[in-house]
């Protein structure tokens, strides 16, 4: 007979998933209902507003999709983007690429605008890619990279497609909860997500929102969206406001009462005293690891408060102290990707992984292994 499947009691401190509240996993637990069951769709109703809430917009069209952050970001790219499509592209580390490939696989091009990765996106550069091309339908840029624990200028990224009438495809993935995000302040068209960041919920789902500008270019498409299961247009029937909801797809249910209870906990911090939580214990952090010895791989400046890249020491066995990190210490921090593998531990302090504890344990374990 098979076993059952107990995982040890991780603390995630890692690009993510991070550590999940016991409320939430609690509400997971919850008795499943039907996706259609009128009480179910009350707390769509409950879910949409709070997601609009930690957008900070009153778009109409701001829903949780039913897979993983790449879902979040395929379902922006299909829905908005059709072929012979140009759109500015902004890469400084992985999640850049993968936006170009999204790009090309709607048969559009991809006008790269790439910086030193552990750098923020250049507004000069994309400044001039508006200057050399024409007709651009839409600029895309990663707010907060993840690969390297770089935060980009998403307000004045913005501002520059604004003037140039392009659309903005924001990935904010590990960014929303954790930094200030300000969708309708900023005029970001498409901002998506991921539940397992700052959000501290379990990994699946890509909560996502649409501008009424962006809304409309889907509605006006003059091509099919390529995918059935992200077509925004088919979701809505399931999700939008002034139709019957109608069977589209089987939603997660537990996975949505998580989201629900995770978003519950945001509203009640609130997004300030969130964000301000992520920068006090980030600073805390920060100055452990530099009183051990240790070294920043970005720029304080752009720093991303839940994700701390740091350089690792020459001569240090990378694989080593992470596998001695979670047999010890049953700690979990990130490797470098990429380009940065070998190079940068990255240590999170995401959501619930964001308090004082956290913070002692992880410096007290690196002290320990890296003695
Ligand atoms: N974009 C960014 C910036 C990410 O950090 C991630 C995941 O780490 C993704 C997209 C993809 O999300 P997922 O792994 O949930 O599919």
């Amino acid at each position: 007979m098979t076993g059952a499947f107990h995982p040890p009691l991780r603390t995630l401190m890692g690009p993510g998933p991070s550590d999940v509240p016991p409320q939430v996993l609690e509400a997971l637990g919850r008795p499943t209902i039907g996706h259609l069951d009128p009480q179910f769709v009350t707390l769509m109703d409950d879910i949409k507003r709070l997601l609009q809430y930690v957008f900070q917009t009153d778009n109409a069209l701001t829903l949780p999709i039913s897979a993983p952050g790449s879902a979040g970001m395929e379902a922006a790219f299909v829905n908005l983007i059709e072929p012979g499509d140009k759109v500015i592209v902004c890469q400084n580390g992985v999640f850049g690429g993968r936006m170009k490939e999204n790009v090309e696989r709607c048969g559009a091009s991809a006008i790269m605008v790439e910086d030193t990765w552990g750098t923020e996106v250049s507004l000069d550069k994309v400044e001039q890619a508006f200057f050399e091309n024409n007709n651009i339908k839409a600029l895309a840029f990663v707010h907060a990279e993840t690969s390297t624990g770089v935060r980009s200028d998403a307000k004045a990224l913005a501002a520059i497609a604004h003037k140039h009438d392009a659309l903005v495809i924001m990935d904010t993935v590990t960014g929303l909860a954790g930094i200030p995000v300000e969708v309708d302040t900023w005029g970001i068209d498409c901002a998506y997500s991921g539940t397992q960041k700052c959000l501290s919920c379990t990994p699946g789902i890509a909560p996502i929102t649409f501008s009424q500008r962006a809304q409309d270019v889907i509605a006006n498409r003059s091509t099919k969206v390529q995918s059935w299961f992200l077509d925004m247009q088919l979701i809505m029937g399931y999700w939008g406001a002034n139709t019957k909801r109608a069977y589209h797809h089987t939603a997660p249910v537990n996975a949505m009462y998580a989201l629900h209870e995770s978003l519950r906990l945001v509203e009640a911090e609130g997004l300030a005293a969130a964000h301000a939580r992520h920068a006090l214990h980030h600073k805390a952090l920060v100055a452990g690891l530099e009183a051990m010895g240790l070294s920043m791989a970005v720029a304080a400046d752009v720093r991303l408060p839940q994700l701390n890249a740091v350089n690792i020491p020459e001569g240090v066995d990378d694989g080593g102290v992470r596998a001695a990190l979670l047999e010890q210490f049953d700690l979990e921090i990130g490797a470098g990707l990429g380009a940065l593998a070998g190079k940068t531990w990255r240590i999170g302090l995401m959501g619930f992984s964001a308090k004082a504890v956290n913070v002692r344990k992880c410096l007290l374990a690196l002290e320990t292994v890296l003695s």
